[in-house]
């Protein structure tokens, strides 16, 4: 099995490198952008899925846009023992921990941009001018 995956913390992140966190998701490739955006998230293909012989199954998946391997270990029930993920050299920000909600909010307007064709946005992306709703279309904030 595994080695368990270490808890980062708080401290363990400075937040004070919030632009340079900007700078990093700018240079990662789009397939990088895409798999970290939530619109997008990763795209999942079997590899392998096999019984093994205490009755655990393991399914190995990996993602067909940017390689990540996922790996789930089940019970004969299917209910979930671990799941670990191999990333591709490059597709975490080593340092910086979990992205805040900043961060992951200016890599989806990134991703939006470019899917829009636009040049990157600057960070963080709340300085940037909101874009008011559609005309007819209510602001349902609070709302999902
Ligand atoms: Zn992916």
């Amino acid at each position: 099995m595994a080695a368990p995956r270490r808890r980062v913390t708080v401290s363990d992140v400075d937040h004070a490198d919030v632009h340079d966190v900007a700078e990093r998701l700018k240079e990662m490739s789009t397939a990088y952008q895409m798999c970290r955006d939530s619109d997008y998230r990763h795209s999942w293909r079997p590899l392998t899925a096999n019984i093994n012989d205490d009755g655990t199954r393991e399914r190995v998946m990996r993602c067909s846009r940017c390689r990540t391997v996922k790996t789930r270990l089940m019970t004969a029930y299917g209910h979930t023992i671990s799941v670990t993920y191999k990333y591709p050299e490059g597709y975490q920000l080593k340092g910086f921990g979990p992205l805040d909600e900043t961060a992951r909010d200016y890599l989806r307007l990134l991703s939006f941009n470019r899917d829009a064709g636009l040049d990157a946005p600057e960070y963080p992306a709340s300085s940037v001018t909101p874009i008011t709703a559609a005309k007819g279309k209510r602001n349902r904030k609070g709302r999902r």
